[in-house]
């Protein structure tokens, strides 16, 4: 599936996602559209498939940054606040700057990018000086990368209407789920603990969407079998 949905240029590859019914959001569409992926994945850029960034690092495939989105689109208003760890290369975050900060809206929404080597905030915040618009995004402060462990998330800039995790975590760590608005959702990979049995041990990753409803109260969904590097120990 994710070979047919490769492109030769941004636009062709976000509408063979669209027509693949991989992103089903017109929304999400556009504010793909709105991102040139060259300007953050060194290789292949229009290719449905993760590509390395360097650190041991990757930039997830486009279709992996389109569900991550559809799952968080109703958490992604104008003035929404976004929290988005493993930010790596930098994409989803500006796709997610693009859903949440309109131009000339009072009420500014902001996505925060948190990766733990002090090379990929770099590297995010180049890639994103790339385009006029990724410029103003960060000259404005509605997009900030910033050197922090991702699991502890980033207080200071709490509650968040989503939470965007791009790194396998060991679990579901409740202090992310701390910094959620109410209403808010997370949405994170998580390795799925082995019980010591044959198929424990198959165990594998999940993504998680996790739910914190208006009345403070959480709902976790296990929803599909995912591939991510893991969320780790920064390197010494
Ligand atoms: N969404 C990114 C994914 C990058 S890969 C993209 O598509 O470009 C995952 C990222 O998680 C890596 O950049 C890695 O450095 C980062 N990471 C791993 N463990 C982390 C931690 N504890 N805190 C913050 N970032 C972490």
């Amino acid at each position: 599936m994710a070979w047919y949905c490769s492109g030769s240029t941004n636009t062709e590859l976000v509408e063979n996602l669209f027509k693949g019914g991989l992103i089903k959001d017109v929304r999400v569409k556009d504010a793909m559209l709105g991102v040139d992926r060259a300007h953050y994945s060194p290789s292949r850029p229009y290719s449905d498939s993760p590509q390395p960034i360097g650190h041991g690092a990757t930039i997830s495939a486009p279709h992996m940054h389109g569900h991550a989105c559809e799952y968080l689109i109703d958490y992604l208003g104008a003035g929404s606040r976004v929290l988005d760890i493993g930010s790596g290369s930098g994409y989803l975050t500006h796709v997610l700057a693009n859903l949440v900060t309109g131009p000339g809206t009072p009420d500014q929404g902001q996505v925060i990018g948190i990766d733990h080597i002090t090379e990929l905030v770099d590297l995010a915040k180049t890639n994103m000086e790339k385009s006029q618009d990724g410029r103003q995004l960060l000259e404005s402060g509605k997009v900030k990368f910033i050197k922090a462990d991702g699991r502890l998330g980033w207080k200071e800039g709490a509650p968040y209407d989503a939470i965007h995790v791009g790194a396998a975590a060991e679990t579901l760590h409740p202090v992310l789920i701390e910094q959620l608005r109410a209403p808010g959702r997370l949405f994170i990979p998580v390795e799925s603990e082995s019980d010591g049995s044959m198929l424990g041990r198959m165990g594998g990753q999940y993504i998680w969407v996790v739910d914190k409803r208006e009345d403070g109260s959480v709902h976790k969904e296990k929803v599909f079998q995912v591939s991510y590097v893991p969320l780790t120990d920064a390197p010494r």
